[in-house]
């Protein structure tokens, strides 16, 4: 009767929750028999089994086939080593068929954002030198349940370590400098280029993990012009127009020619004409060949130019001006550069300003710093009664919709200082990121209850994107003379109109190359040609879940999924380990599938399946109960699909006594 001891050893199995069944009393005879021994089935066909790559931690999921553990066969522990001594096998066949790289040639390999929005990286390698452009994060998507957010898979660099120069990161946003916590350790910790109001991002994430070393920084202000970082390789930035201050391109100049990546880059125009300052700033292209230019891909689908700034701040004045009481405007964290524009205008019709959301008050903490705006008219939130309503600004974050931001908070009335009301006017300076429709949606229809004045981008001109729309990404290339095009951050679709938007104004087909995560490009014969290998650098998906970091995560994810669609089925049989017959009716725990207490037949039925799988199955001593557990995973999923059309991940739990 130690229900302690076997709470202790099942703790991660059994879900705590409230409501729970905490009077299992049962001692288990060995830990083999706990749940999760044998891997869950995963599907009905044919299940994943997973093994692990002992030496890079990565996991590989090899299709089980239903014979493989069948109750026919009479080895049925075919034992995960030599599973896993196949597999790590497997792997390192194919890491040393990645040839090495040969003299004067380059090679570019995008290790993350050119399948997704987000986890931005790629590497540059010449020589024996390797300089790797952005290590940014990917949010978690509906595929990735409880997940915080993916990185890029950095196995390639890890085993090339010693040739890192450096790590360049084009300006602050997350899916640009995210990773750096979770990676630069086992990159060697080497310098980091970026601008300042980049470094200054980059050390406040820092600070939230105080156990890594100290990274080591080095700031590059706007004059310095092309330095070197190793006998090889130098970096140039170049100033371009993005949403967030000192975003920049840059230039790798190789012996063999210049290597460009733009970063999230857009064009500001007025009215399709382009601003003098725009030219200024790709002036440094005017006699420089460039080998290879990389380019930011998310706006090409929407045609023509984007809005300009100008217009989104002149819009937003008239609000301020003429709103009766309160304006609350939301918009992205990331949208820095208008966020210090709205302060500006604020202070014009002497409005206070309140910051709402810990994104956005992080931001405007560094804009504080480096005097980007005038910032003494920021009052806490907890002064706002202090102030006349048509004195009031308050900046928040949330206008996607997200469950717990300020905004949320204040349209479902649950915000601590704010309840809305019918003289404030709401701004939502922000388009919706596809997928959040339907959240956004759900806060609308929050917001339009409190009968306040609601603007939205689709009224009036209160959003410029941060990417830039075709033209504007057409005009780019027409500044910078290239040879070779790949475009970058953005799904394959949009690398595929990016490609073809660079065929259009004259690039050769051949010139033009659309990679994957973990493609590796390379330019050789004297800088004349590009190819990309059939070989590809590792990209699986590396995941942050909580604390943990790593490839391991798939099949919880796969777990979560399951779980999500049709819940969970757990079996508690206890058997005689000497007759092989159940010592009582199996006990039956349900969540997320069906509700019991109405469902008497079906458990009765279930009941009767389990007892006659365990009169079948618990033949010969001792009891195999890795093969009694599967045969009744087996047949109680067969059932409960056939009742049901439902398939809840049945975890058998069987207790030998
Ligand atoms: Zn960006
Ligand atoms: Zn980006």
């Amino acid at each position: 009767m130690d229900k302690e001891k076997f709470n202790r050893e099942n703790r991660r199995f059994i879900p705590r929750r409230p409501g729970s069944p905490q009077g299992i009393h049962v001692k288990p005879a060995t830990r083999s028999y706990s749940p999760f021994a044998s891997n869950t089935p995963l599907n009905h066909g044919a299940p994943l089994r997973q093994t692990e790559d002992q030496k890079g931690k990565k996991l590989v999921f090899l299709r089980k086939s239903r014979n493989f553990h069948g109750r026919n066969n009479k080895q049925p522990q075919r034992t995960s080593t030599s599973m896993r001594k196949v597999t790590s096998e497997y792997a390192r066949r194919r890491e040393q068929i990645i040839p090495p790289l040969a003299p004067g040639v380059i090679r570019i390999i995008p290790l993350g954002g050119v399948e997704q929005i987000g986890k931005n990286m790629t590497a540059i390698e010449y020589g024996e030198d390797i300089v790797v452009v952005d290590a940014g994060i990917q949010f978690k998507t509906e595929e990735t349940p409880g997940i915080d957010y993916m990185l890029p898979n950095t196995k390639y660099l890890e085993t090339r370590k010693e040739k890192i120069k450096g790590l360049v990161i084009t300006h602050g946003h997350l899916d640009h400098i995210g990773a750096i916590p979770f990676i630069m350790e086992s990159l060697g910790n080497p310098p980091i280029y970026t601008r300042e109001f980049g470094a200054l991002l980059i050390k406040k994430r820092q600070s939230e993990f105080p156990h890594l070393p100290e990274l080591n920084i080095k700031v590059i202000t706007k004059d310095v012009g092309s330095f070197p970082i190793s006998d090889n390789l130098k970096l140039r930035f170049f100033g371009i127009t993005h949403s967030i201050p000192e975003s920049a391109g840059v230039i790798i100049e190789t012996p063999i020619g210049d290597i460009v990546g733009t970063g999230d880059v857009r064009v500001d125009s007025l009215n399709g004409v382009v601003k003098e300052e725009e030219f200024e700033q790709y002036k440094v292209f005017k006699n420089r060949k460039v080998l290879l230019l990389m380019m930011d891909s998310t706006g090409v689908e929407k045609s023509g130019w984007g809005i300009s700034e100008d217009l989104v701040i002149e819009t937003i004045d008239n609000i301020m001006k003429s709103a009766p009481g309160r304006v609350v405007i939301a918009t992205f964290a990331s949208q820095v550069e208008r966020i210090i524009r709205f302060i500006n205008t604020a202070e014009k019709y002497n409005r206070k300003v309140f910051i709402e959301g810990r994104s956005m008050k992080n931001n405007i903490e560094v804009v504080k710093f480096l005097k980007l705006a005038n910032t003494s008219n920021i009052v806490p939130v907890e002064e706002l009664q202090n102030y006349p309503p048509h004195k009031v600004m308050i900046l928040s974050t949330g206008a996607q919709g997200e469950e717990f931001a300020a905004l949320m908070r204040m349209a479902n009335n649950s915000h601590k200082y704010i309840r809305l009301n019918s003289t404030d006017t709401v701004v939502l300076s922000s388009s919706v990121i596809p997928g959040n429709e339907r959240s956004v949606a759900t806060l609308k229809d929050n917001l339009y209850r409190h009968d306040s004045k609601i603007v939205t981008y689709a009224d009036t001109d209160v959003h410029a994107g941060g990417h830039g729309k075709r033209a504007e990404l057409e005009w780019i290339h027409r500044q910078i003379p290239y040879k070779f095009f790949m475009p970058i951050h953005g799904h394959h679709y949009m690398l595929k109109i990016h490609a073809e938007l660079s065929r259009s104004i004259g690039t050769p087909k051949e010139n033009v190359v659309v990679p994957d995560n973990g493609s590796i490009v390379e330019i050789f014969d004297n800088g004349n040609k590009i190819r990309v290998l059939k070989e590809k650098a590792p990209a699986g998906i590396v995941m942050v879940d909580g604390f943990s970091v790593g490839d391991v995560q798939e099949v919880v994810i796969r777990d979560r999924q399951m779980l999500a669609q049709d819940g969970m089925f757990v079996i508690i049989a206890s058997i005689d380990v000497n007759s092989g017959t159940l010592k009582k009716s199996p006990d039956i725990i349900s969540r997320g599938f069906i509700y019991l207490k109405e469902s008497q037949d079906l458990l009765k039925q279930t009941r009767f399946i389990i007892k006659k799988t365990i009169e079948e199955s618990a033949v010969g001593r001792p009891i195999n109960f890795d093969m009694l557990k599967e045969a009744i995973t087996d047949n109680v999923e067969r059932y409960l699909f056939q009742t049901t059309a439902k398939k809840p991940m049945v975890i058998p739990v069987v207790i030998g006594v």
